[in-house]
Formats: structure tokens, sequence, C-alpha cells
């Protein structure tokens, strides 16, 4: 069963991976078209859109960065707020691939 995504901006379905941008908005993560994503960044709706993709390269090192983050409170004296963090970042990556990216083409 293919069930199709659309982009909360425009409501166009969304045809590839390439074109997709996932962001985490108004607590919940939202698929737009690139266009219209680097479009809602110049209006209004900056102030609600979150400006980081969760997905493609920045979200790929984000999520990275968490991951390896998270552990150092285990290891130190810094407080366990950090894991928490890190694993929400880590846990929204998955989400979105899982949610959104794994079933686009290439
Ligand atoms: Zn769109």
């Amino acid at each position: 069963m293919k069930k199709d995504l659309h982009c909360e901006k425009c409501l166009m379905p969304i045809e590839c991976r390439d074109d997709l941008v996932t962001v985490w908005a108004f607590f919940k993560i939202r698929p737009y078209h690139e266009a219209c994503y680097a479009h809602s960044l110049k209006g209004a709706a900056t102030l609600f859109v979150g400006n980081t993709p969760i997905n493609g390269f920045s979200g790929n090192v984000t999520a990275i960065a968490a991951f390896l983050f998270m552990w150092i409170p285990l290891f130190t004296d810094l407080t366990l707020g950090i894991t928490v963090i890190g694993s929400l970042v880590v846990l929204t990556r998955m989400y979105s691939f899982i949610r959104f990216e794994k079933k686009m083409p290439l």
C-alpha cells in the first residue's frame, strides 16, 4: 500500500526523497517540499516552523553528534539532561526516517 505524502504548505504530493524536507513544528514532524520549506522560512511562518530540517545532511550530522554526546553524562558528572535531549534528537531523526523518508523513492 502506497500512501502519498503531501506537503504541509502547498498540499501537493511530494514525489521523491530529494524534494522532501521534514521539520519539527507545532509539536509534530511535518513534511515540506524543499522549495516550500525555503520559501516559508522567508515568511511569517518562520516564527512557528523550526528552521532546522530533520532530514538531509545537516539533520544527519546533528543526529550523529547528539548520539555521541548523549553518552558523555554516563561517564562524567555532567547532567543527564544531555542524555535525555540527545535521545530525543536521535529518536526524532529515526521517526522522520521511518515515517516519511523510507517510503520515498530516491
Ligand atoms: Zn509544497
